[in-house]
């Protein structure tokens, strides 16, 4: 769908023709004047890049986004879904209006991309030239490479949430449980929103104590990791919430097969586990494209420089957002985060500048904790997630590591920020790309480094 004449599409200007405004960095870096940029996915990160781009450039660049759906969800309110708090359809926009006049929506699914070619192949049969490729195509829910998870008791027993779908058929599931063995189960790392899975079994152990029915329930989370979370200041602090909560975690669990009939869970050291309702944070992979161009690592993810975000397969080439193998958390926070590095760059790519190595690794996300509270992490690749106050040392608002009220509403009101600022591609003020250390309790830190 075309929301403006996309102008010159195939049309190489000679740099003196037309009177046309030019950024002086554009000029004398080729022949061409209209560079086309090329945008594979249009979730969190390719349309919040490609809103900023269009921001930037204006009509000197010809944008494209490509997507294999016309749907676009707020993926942190999927947690919401299961607890009648948000209905599935509240959360979900057409993509095409989340882009700003002059940008081409491309409706279709990416095959592979032809580096040599400067090209990409759509299943339709398409082929879509490209100056500058951003691949932002996220990540792939991989249910089924767990045996037996989708067997039996698929969509009756077992469920996922990170799909509208799935989120949806676990609200109904919710509705009709009547206590017993909740599992929330991580199959393996990487997934989006590490910390999603606690936020689940905070709000269940609410949501089952509102309905009377926490007493009759266990609460279990089986995880890979060997404890609540990655980096040991936030894993202590939230292993003392979940301790206090009574939710029982299982860590160092890589869940090999279910057996849906059995409703039993098995690690691949065959540690079982029965559970009445499994709540599975499935596999997750790359798109499948990324593996086939030969962008990828074994995972499926793209190969960046983590601090530019240009892949390692071609130079007009980069990524950002859970497509790539970056070292911090996949999430939209983060995809945010480098697009801040990432505009920089394309500018600077298209002007034959060296790139600015920026993209510091920050990420930060609220998590919620049930009753009306909420608690916020923020770190980077070096700096681990510590207590304190968030903007602003002091007075903050904001409370790090430290359940409050505050953060609660502060995770509610991001829904209205991610719509009408993030995607946007507009700043938000007070919010800096890179971490910001003052605020921090720093006194927490180990001696010699460490944090990573
Ligand atoms: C339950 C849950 C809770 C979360 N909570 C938070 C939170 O509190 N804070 C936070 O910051 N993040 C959170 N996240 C994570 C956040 O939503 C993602 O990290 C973010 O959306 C990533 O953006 P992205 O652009 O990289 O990928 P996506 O937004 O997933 O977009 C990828 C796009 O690529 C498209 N695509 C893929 N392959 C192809 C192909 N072959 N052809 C065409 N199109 C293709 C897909 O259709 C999709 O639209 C949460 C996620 C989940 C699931």
């Amino acid at each position: 769908m075309v929301k403006e004449a996309p102008g010159a599409r195939e049309v190489h200007l000679a740099k003196t023709i037309g009177g046309a405004r030019l950024k002086p960095d554009l000029i004398g870096h080729d022949e061409r004047i209209t560079k086309r940029i090329l945008i594979l996915g249009a979730g969190t990160g390719g349309t919040l890049i490609a809103n900023k781009l269009r921001r930037r450039f204006g009509a000197e660049t010809e944008i494209t986004v490509v997507d294999k759906d016309d749907r676009h969800v707020y993926q942190p309110d999927l947690l919401f879904v299961p607890f009648g708090l948000v209905a599935p359809n509240s959360i979900c926009r057409p993509r095409s209006k989340q882009l700003r006049r002059g940008i081409e929506f491309r409706l279709g699914e990416v095959e592979r991309v032809e580096i040599e070619k400067n090209t990409v192949k759509l299943k339709d049969g398409e082929a879509l030239p490209y100056d500058v490729l951003i691949v932002a195509s996220g990540v792939e829910l991989l249910p089924e490479e767990t045996e037996g998870l989708t067997g039996p008791g698929w969509g009756e027993s077992a469920f996922i949430y990170y799909s509208v779908e799935g989120a949806a058929a676990l609200r109904k599931a919710m509705e009709g449980f009547e206590g017993g063995r909740l599992v929330v189960n991580i199959v393996d790392m990487p997934i989006k929103c590490p910390v999603a899975p606690l936020e689940f079994c905070f709000l269940a152990d609410w949501w089952l104590q509102k309905r009377g029915l926490r007493e009759k329930t266990e609460i279990v989370l089986a995880t890979p990791l060997d404890g609540a979370f990655t980096k040991p200041v936030a894993a202590t602090i939230l292993g003392e919430l979940l301790e206090k909560k009574k939710i029982l975690v299982e860590t160092e669990y890589s869940a090999g097969r279910v057996d849906g009939e059995a409703r039993k869970l098995y690690s691949w050291d065959e540690r079982e586990i029965a559970y009445d309702l499994l709540v599975s944070i499935p596999l997750h992979g790359g798109s499948a494209f990324v593996e086939g161009s030969g962008l990828g690592d074994e995972l499926g993810f793209v190969n960046v420089d983590q601090n530019t975000l240009q892949t390692k397969a071609a130079a007009n080439v980069f990524a950002l957002g859970d497509a790539t193998n970056v070292p911090t958390s996949k999430a939209g926070a983060v995809a945010h985060f480098q697009a801040e590095t990432l505009i920089e760059n394309i500018d600077r790519f298209l002007a034959g500048k060296e790139l600015e190595k920026s993209f510091d690794g920050h990420a930060n996300c609220f998590i919620e904790t049930g009753f009306s509270k909420a608690l916020l992490l923020d770190f980077n690749y070096e700096v681990e997630p510590l207590p304190g106050k968030f903007p602003f040392p002091v007075v903050g608002p904001m409370a790090l590591l430290k359940e409050s009220r505050l953060d609660h509403l502060g995770k509610l009101a991001f829904r209205q920020l991610y719509w009408h600022l993030l995607l946007p591609g507009r700043r938000i003020p007070t919010i800096s790309a890179q971490l910001k250390m003052a605020g921090k309790d720093t006194s927490l830190l180990r001696p010699e480094g460490g944090n990573g």
